[in-house]
C-alpha cells in the first residue's frame, strides 16, 4: 500500500467509511502526498495526455474564440484572462501566441492562473516565462473584472459523491478498509429530495454522481459573468447530463483500479454540463469538441501548417487533427 493509502486507512479506522469525494480529494490533493501535489503527470512521460499536449492547434483555436468573444462584448479594458488548472501551461502559451497578435487585447489583459499544485505552478512559470502571471488558489481570490475564462480537463478532476437508487431510498457508495486494501460499501438508504429531483425515474441499482465543488465553482464563474461580463469555455469529458459510475483511474496511459495506488494514479469522473450551467445561472451553448474546433477554423489552420511540413510532420499533423476532432 502507498504511504497515502496508509493515511486513508487510518482515517477510516478512526472515523468511518468515507464518501468517494473525500477519497478523491485526498488522492489528488493531499498537501504532501496528493497526485497533483507531487507529480507532473501530463504528457508522454506522465500518466495521461490532454488536447493541448496533442497539438498547438487546440490552444490556437481557443485563442481565436477568446479574441472574437472579447470583441463581441465591446473589447472591455481591463479584463481578466483566467485559466483553471493550466497543467504544464501549454494551452495558455498557444492561446497567447494567437491573442498576442492583437495589441489592444494584450494591453487590456490581466492573466490569472488558478492552480493548487506547486509542481505545476513552477512548470507554468517556466512555460510562460515572458508573461506577467498571477497564480491563485481559487477563483474567489481574483479581482472583479470582466472575465474570459478557459478550463480544459479541470472539472473532471474535482471530487464526486456517488449514490445508488433503490425504492427504499438513496444509498451512498462509500469506501472502507478491506483485508489488504479498500472496498466499496453502501450506506443505509435515506430520503434525498435533491437527488430525486436531479435524477428522476431511475431503475433500482443505478449509480449517480454529484460534484458539490464543481457546482460551487460554476456558481462563482456565473456570478462574475453576470456582474462584470465575459464568457467561460469549459472543455471536458462528459455530457449534458448522465447517470452511471464514471469514477476511474489512469496510470501510465492505461486504466487502473481507483482503489489502489493512492496518490500515484490520476482519478477522474465525467462532467455533467447542465448542472454546471444551472448553478452558474447563465446561458450555455453546448457542442462536441470536434464541432467547436471546426467552427473556429481547425481544418484551415491544419492546411496552413501542412504546407511547410515534412512527410513525418504531416503524418503527425493528420493524426493529431483526427484525435482532436474525434
Ligand atoms: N488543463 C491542463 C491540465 C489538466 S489536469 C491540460 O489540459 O493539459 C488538471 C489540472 O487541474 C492540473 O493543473 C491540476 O493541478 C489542476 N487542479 C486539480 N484540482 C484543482 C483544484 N481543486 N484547484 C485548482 N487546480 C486544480
Amino acid at each position: 500500500m502507498t504511504p497515502l493509502g496508509k493515511i486513508i486507512r487510518q482515517e477510516i479506522n478512526e472515523t468511518s467509511p468515507m464518501p468517494v469525494s473525500r477519497y478523491m480529494a485526498l488522492c489528488l490533493g493531499h498537501p504532501e502526498l496528493g497526485y497533483y501535489t507531487t507529480k507532473n503527470p501530463i504528457g508522454a512521460a506522465g500518466d495521461f495526455t490532454t488536447a493541448p499536449e496533442i497539438s498547438q492547434m487546440f490552444g490556437e483555436m481557443l485563442g481565436i474564440w477568446l479574441l472574437q468573444t472579447w470583441a463581441d462584448q465591446g473589447a472591455p479594458n481591463p479584463f481578466a484572462l483566467a485559466e483553471l488548472g493550466p497543467g504544464r501551461g501549454t494551452l495558455m502559451a498557444d492561446i497567447l501566441r494567437v491573442t498576442g497578435k492583437n495589441t489592444k487585447f494584450t494591453n487590456a489583459m490581466r492573466l490569472f492562473l488558478v492552480e493548487t499544485s506547486p509542481v505545476l505552478r513552477k512548470k507554468q512559470i517556466k512555460t510562460l516565462k515572458s508573461q506577467n502571471i498571477t497564480h491563485l488558489n481559487n477563483l474567489a481570490e481574483m479581482p472583479d473584472l470582466p472575465l474570459f475564462l478557459v478550463a480544459n480537463e479541470f472539472f473532471d478532476a474535482l471530487p464526486v459523491r456517488q449514490y445508488v437508487f433503490s425504492d427504499a431510498g438513496w444509498q451512498e457508495r462509500l469506501i472502507t478498509n478491506a483485508t489488504d486494501g479498500f472496498q466499496f460499501i453502501l450506506s443505509s438508504p435515506a430520503k434525498n429530495a435533491g437527488l430525486d429531483k436531479a435524477f428522476p425515474n431511475l431503475p433500482n441499482g443505478v449509480v449517480v454522481e454529484t460534484s458539490a465543488l464543481s457546482l460551487q465553482i460554476a456558481a462563482e464563474i456565473g456570478r462574475r459573468l453576470l456582474s462584470d461580463g465575459g464568457a467561460a469555455l469549459l472543455i471536458d469529458y462528459g455530457a449534458l447530463s448522465g447517470i452511471g459510475d464514471t469514477f476511474q483511474a489512469v496510470k501510465n496511459h492505461s486504466p487502473s483500479n481507483p482503489l489502489t495506488l493512492q496518490g500515484q494514479s490520476d482519478l477522474t469522473a465525467h462532467v455533467q454540463f447542465q448542472p454546471l450551467c444551472d448553478a452558474s445561472k447563465t446561458a450555455m451553448q453546448f457542442a462536441t469538441q470536434g464541432q467547436f474546433l471546426e467552427n473556429m477554423g481547425l481544418s484551415a489552420r491544419a492546411d496552413m501548417l501542412a504546407k511547410n511540413a515534412s512527410e513525418q510532420e504531416l503524418q503527425t499533423l493528420i493524426a493529431s487533427h483526427r484525435r482532436l476532432v474525434h
